[in-house]
């Protein structure tokens, strides 16, 4: 049987409950399928950082990069700080140095949850935000000074946009606007930028504009961020794939989760040309972690972004049965109001969800 190697770091607070649902669905998988996911858990995380001083260990980096795919749970802890007073943040290291440059956040609406937009029209909600991960803004992490003293100081940190870093970003979102149009969305881009203030977000633009060049059967649009921020409210049924730059990205991404009820159904994948993590969008809610309420829905979700991915980059297309199969059982078990997560008002338990999605898959 074709079997594919997945590092599992589960990491913190409701990023190991997750994870279990999760990897319960996979396992309930394989034999549906005929595929073997073997998968090893690595520690990584704030409570590792807590206990030894370092939050990714080298031997969990390594058997990332050898493995097929990376499972990630959620990482960080709010008493948990590294010495400079910021905190552990493992998925940003992680991000860095396996090159993750395509931060993917889906969102839809799904049938038997609550919509938080009174428009009808919300529920055709089913957007993809592509957020550049490796550049940006975040080039200043671990980068910032404070100049000068007393009321004379100030804070610096820079922006760091590159060509590559952009082209690359650029047409991963174009071509995912292709794979769409495949299977009759609308294969439409709007680039998100503030190119009317930064020389970084002009050169951002013109970069963008002359990659879609290259992609005729799409259709693009530039937008300012503040304006996208208005209309992903107003309107989010209108677009299709977003791309923006590492800071907007993640304001947006957050955003875009409370269209659909929060971050308890937004999945993600960091992707590059080698390695991809899926992890969901959300961090590690301490303030429900260790009651057994998480919504492992969008850590699921990520599991399946995770077999279409494999099934691509392996030719391998039984994986996206798999994936397709994974959504399939969660809609079942939403529309036929079978559970109800806590986060939309429902009582169902972490395990409640995760049992309703194996009993329907
Ligand atoms: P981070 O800084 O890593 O994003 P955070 O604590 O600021 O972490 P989250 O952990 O994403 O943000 O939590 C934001 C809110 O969403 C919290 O109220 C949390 O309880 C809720 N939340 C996040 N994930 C889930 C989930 N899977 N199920 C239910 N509620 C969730």
């Amino acid at each position: 049987m074709t079997s594919y190697d997945i590092a599992v770091l589960p990491g913190d607070g409701i990023g190991i409950e997750v994870m279990n649902a999760a990897l319960e669905v996979l396992r309930a998988l394989e034999p549906r399928i005929g595929r073997k996911f073997t998968t090893t858990v690595h520690p990584a995380g704030a409570q590792l950082y807590a206990e030894t001083g370092t939050a990714l260990p080298d031997s969990t980096l390594s058997a990332c990069r050898k493995a097929h795919a990376i499972l990630f749970g959620a990482m960080g802890l709010p008493h948990v700080r590294a010495k400079d007073g910021t905190e552990v943040i493992p998925q940003l290291d992680i991000r860095f140095a396996l090159d993750l440059y395509a931060g993917v956040r889906p969102i839809r609406t799904w049938q038997g949850l609550p919509v938080p937009l009174r428009d009808p029209r919300a529920a055709e909600i089913d957007l993809v935000l592509v957020r550049e991960s490796t550049e940006g803004l975040f080039f200043a992490r671990g980068r910032g000074t404070i100049e000068g003293s007393g009321g004379d100081s100030y804070a610096l940190d820079t922006m760091k946009i590159t060509h590559k870093g952009t082209a690359r970003v650029c047409d991963f979102a174009l071509r995912l606007a292709e794979q769409r149009k495949a299977t009759g969305k609308r294969g439409h881009v709007t680039n998100v930028d503030k190119a009317n203030v930064f020389t970084s977000m002009a050169y951002w633009r013109d970069i963008f504009v002359e990659r879609a060049k290259e992609f005729p059967a799409i259709t693009t649009e530039n937008a300012y961020v503040d304006a996208m921020a208005l209309n992903l409210v107003m309107k989010p049924w209108q677009y299709d794939v977003l791309v923006t730059e590492n800071m907007f990205g993640d304001i947006l991404s957050d955003l875009i989760a409370a269209l659909v009820g929060g971050m308890g159904m937004a999945p993600s994948a960091d992707i590059g040309d080698e390695h991809a993590v899926f992890q969901p969008a959300h961090g590690t809610a301490p303030d429900i972690a260790g009651r057994g309420i998480a919504n492992p829905s969008a850590m699921i979700l990520s599991a399946a972004m995770m077999l279409d991915w494999l099934a691509v980059r392996h030719d391998d297309p039984t994986l996206a049965d798999g994936a397709r199969a994974i959504e399939s059982a969660l809609q079942k078990s939403f529309a036929q109001k079978e559970v109800m997560p806590f986060d939309f008002g429902g009582s169902s338990t972490t395990t409640d969800i995760a049992n309703a999605v194996l009993r329907n898959l």
